[in-house]
């Protein structure tokens, strides 16, 4: 009972599996005035599943053929959509080929090259309506994100799934639809949230706006700000913070880390509960609940008002 009240609320914190990075972490994470989350990986589980495959017409694929590529490509990737995608591929049994000259960009999505063939897989946004030079999503033909891509890619958004493009070569070959299980205490902890800053939580995704918006129903987010990519949530959180407010950023680990780094606060969710995560992140939450980022708070509150 001799521990000073910061370094006794991080003790806590640690027996509930939110590892808190210093005292000065545990105090910001109590003064924030507004908390804004991250979608995929975040509010949702990090186990994904792909829901369809569509491989179209003219591309010469099977459904099974587009998913080895595009699985290919994802395995070095940590995304929980390229995680998903790889699942997917595994449990139809289908065969990996290696893959050389892997990159990803964050938000975006992977480019590599399987049996000699460059494979990009990732965003439509990205892929199909044109991307800074430098990425590995830029657009190489001005035609690409016409016809039946886009009438695919519509009807996966449509029905509230995140969709992923695959192209070969420059060319659009197939359209995945990707969904993932909300949180377990998802609505409760952004309930929870709202009522300890007395500002209504809000959502920034890089997903598509109807998978935004029907994740933000299911938890009771009214602001949603969707196909922002890891820059813009950067940006937003800057705006607030110029504006005087002190933001606590929800996120995963690696593509909200510069999000993480810009706010206030930053709590990194899940399975990236490494060292790296916690030099730009202030908590890291190991276990599954969401219910942590309340009680963090509340927690530092409290040491605060012993330190005060
Ligand atoms: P969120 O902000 O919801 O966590 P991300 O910023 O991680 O989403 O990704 C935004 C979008 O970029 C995804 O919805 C997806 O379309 C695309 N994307 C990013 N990484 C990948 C990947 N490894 N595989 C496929 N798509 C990806
Ligand atoms: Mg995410």
């Amino acid at each position: 009972a001799t521990m000073p009240p910061l370094l006794s609320a991080i003790a806590t914190c640690g027996r509930h599996g939110v590892l808190v990075k210093s005292a000065a972490a545990m105090e910001r994470l109590g003064a924030v005035t507004r908390v804004a989350l991250d979608k995929t990986g975040t509010l949702t589980e990090e186990s994904a599943r792909v829901r369809g495959i569509r491989a179209l017409p003219d591309s010469g694929l099977t459904e099974d053929e587009a998913l080895a590529l595009a699985a290919a490509a994802e395995r070095p990737s940590e995304h929980p959509l390229a995680r998903a995608v790889v699942a997917a591929a595994r449990e139809r049994g289908l065969r990996l080929e290696p893959a050389a000259d892997f990159t990803s960009a964050p938000g975006r999505g992977v480019r590599a090259v399987v049996t000699d063939h460059t494979v990009q897989v990732g965003s439509p946004t990205a892929l199909l309506d044109g991307a800074p030079p430098d990425c590995p999503g830029a657009r190489v033909r001005t035609d690409i994100g016409d016809g039946p891509i886009r009438t695919a890619v519509a009807e996966v958004e449509d029905s509230g799934a995140t969709a992923v493009a695959v192209l070969v070569d420059g060319r659009p070959v197939a359209v995945l639809a990707i969904a993932a299980p909300l949180r377990a205490g998802a609505a409760e902890a952004v309930a929870s949230l709202g009522r300890l800053t007395g500002t209504p939580p809000v959502l920034l995704t890089g997903d598509n706006k109807h998978a935004a918006a029907r994740l933000g129903e299911e938890v009771g987010i009214t602001d949603v700000r969707a196909g922002l990519l890891p820059q813009d949530k950067v940006t937003t959180v800057r705006g607030w913070e110029d504006a005087g407010e002190r933001v606590l950023m929800v996120g995963d680990g690696v593509n909200d880390a510069p999000a993480l780094a810009a706010a206030h606060a930053g709590v990194a969710m899940g399975r990236a509960g490494s060292a790296l995560t916690l030099e730009t992140a202030d908590a890291v939450v190991v276990r599954d609940e969401l219910a942590a980022v309340p009680a963090v708070v509340t927690l530092s509150r409290r040491a605060r008002r012993l330190v005060a």
